[in-house]
């Protein structure tokens, strides 16, 4: 084995310095062979640096927030192709922000064709247990678009689709379409591979670019490689690595489980829960809605996920409370969980409630090219209207008011809501508490962001009876938020 491996990178480096002195510098070409790319079927390759959770800043001006990598592996089939990701990494806890005690985190990412899913043992498994495959359809293009985007798979790609070529700056731009999506290479005057451009679908950006970057090529273990690759993705870095070992041709076998390939994603699940006369927890997913019912239109609180749940909510909503138009869509805050539904609303005629901070966000980000998968709002052209607001928002219709506050001082999201029904006694929240199994002892630490959360109802003097929790599993009782942060007297603010 020791034998083969060293017998392959002497093949490798033989034909990248024979045919180097042949091709023209800066070309495709010359590109393709000073990095072995047609003798490289496969590649491994480890490193330490950042990763950052796309989609979840901490205000809609941030880049996306950091966490600590202090191991990532990757390992390439070009030929199947799959790969699987592999990292340690930790949260980093930005100064100034409160935020739940971070959590090592251990995934493993994996794709074949197209097939994606995560390995991770199962939940309350005892230490040891062999981790169970969750499929993961949803991240078949963007783990697709990671084969592509490294050096030689770029350049694989390239060969296999036709590229084109002009002349840049010394080097050259390489451009070609892959299926639906576009890449554009630079090569420069040394014939590397310094930047890939390309764009996925995502529900809130649109077509999103991302753009990697190569630098500090080198040598490894007989192989050309960039020693620093850092991704961004929607205009903010989501991964920053610095390379210490690369393996060309190693044993990338990936096999696709039983229970991935025979996988089919389930139905859009909606069930209505009636929590007071005309107010509805919509639920029967991972996220909620609430669904208000008006003189003369319906309130809906939160579009969570994507367009199809978005889709299946407003049905079930006018389903629930028909004949009337849904005139308001209140939005807790920009994570992207909780914002993709969004633009289903707006091609619904809604007005978006939103904190004063996210609105040139969306208006930014739902302008953009729709092209790879454009959803209503992309063929219906209707444009947004908003109402925002810093404190405090009414929505009334002269009978019930629906009262709309910022969640100050929280660690989570600086332009974030929540809604209280002073007539009901009833506050929606998200990401703020999650309240766990009725009769479950109360966590061991409690969170800071349930601990803000009544610090706001306190301040605002809500009297409130229920907490619907939309990114949570259920309806609470303040009681049980106070059990929570670990107040045991419930005091009874008043108005
Ligand atoms: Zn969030």
């Amino acid at each position: 084995m020791q034998k083969l491996s060293f017998t392959v990178i002497a093949v490798v480096a033989a034909a990248a310095l024979s045919a180097c002195a042949r091709e023209e510098p800066g070309t495709l070409q010359a590109a393709t062979a000073a990095l072995g790319a047609n003798e490289v079927r496969s590649i491994e390759y480890s490193g330490t640096g950042k990763w950052f959770q796309f989609g979840q800043a901490p205000n809609p001006t941030l880049p996306w927030p950091a966490f600590d990598v202090s191991s990532f592996t990757a390992s390439i089939n070009y030929e199947t192709p799959a790969a699987r990701v592999q990292m340690d990494r930790i949260q980093v806890v930005e100064p100034n922000r409160v935020r739940p005690a971070p959590v090592q985190q251990r995934p493993v990412q994996v794709v074949s064709g197209t097939h994606a899913w995560n390995m991770a043992a199962p939940a309350g498994a005892v230490p040891g247990t062999a981790p169970a495959p969750q499929p993961q359809p949803a991240a078949v293009e963007e783990r697709t678009m990671e084969i592509w985007t490294t050096p030689h798979g770029f350049l694989k790609a390239a060969a296999a689709n036709n590229a084109t070529s002009q002349p840049s700056n010394g080097g050259s731009e390489v451009s070609f379409t892959a299926g639906t999506h576009k890449y554009v290479g630079r090569i420069n005057a040394q014939s590397q591979l310094e930047r890939v451009q390309t764009w996925i679908d995502n529900t809130v950006l649109g077509d999103t670019p991302v753009d990697v970057t190569f630098s500090d090529y080198r040598e490894f273990n007989g192989v050309m490689f960039p020693g620093k690759i850092v991704r961004t993705q929607g205009g903010h870095p989501v991964l920053d690595v610095t390379i210490s070992s690369v393996t060309a041709n190693p044993p990338v076998d990936i096999q696709v489980p039983d229970q991935v390939r025979s996988f089919i994603p389930p139905a859009v699940n909606v069930e209505v829960e009636k929590l007071a006369n005309g107010v509805y927890y919509v639920k029967g997913g991972s996220h909620h809605s609430v669904a208000i019912d008006q003189r003369d239109h319906i309130v809906v609180v939160e579009a969570p996920q994507d367009e199809a749940r978005s889709l299946a909510v407003i049905a079930k909503v006018k389903e629930t409370i028909p004949n009337k138009p849904i005139r308001y869509l209140v939005n807790s805050h920009a994570h992207f969980d909780h914002s993709g539904g969004l633009r289903t609303y707006v091609a619904e005629g809604a007005t978006i409630v939103t904190h004063q901070m996210n609105r040139p966000y969306y208006e930014q980000a739902w302008a953009a090219p729709r092209t790879l998968n454009p959803d209503t709002l992309a063929k219906a052209s209707t444009p947004a209207t908003f109402e925002t607001f810093t404190d405090k928002h009414v929505l009334s219709d002269g009978r019930r008011a629906i009262e709309v506050y910022q969640i100050a001082g929280g660690g989570h999201n600086d332009a974030f809501a929540m809604v209280y029904l002073p007539a009901e006694k009833i506050l929606m929240e998200v990401d703020a508490w999650a309240p766990t199994a009725p009769n479950a002892p109360p966590p061991a630490v409690p969170s800071p962001f349930a601990i803000n959360l009544y610090e706001n109802i306190q301040r605002l003097k809500l009297d409130v009876r229920q907490v619907a929790a939309l990114h949570g599993p259920r309806v609470a009782t303040l009681a049980e938020l106070q059990a929570a942060i670990g107040q045991s007297t419930p005091t009874a603010p008043t108005r």
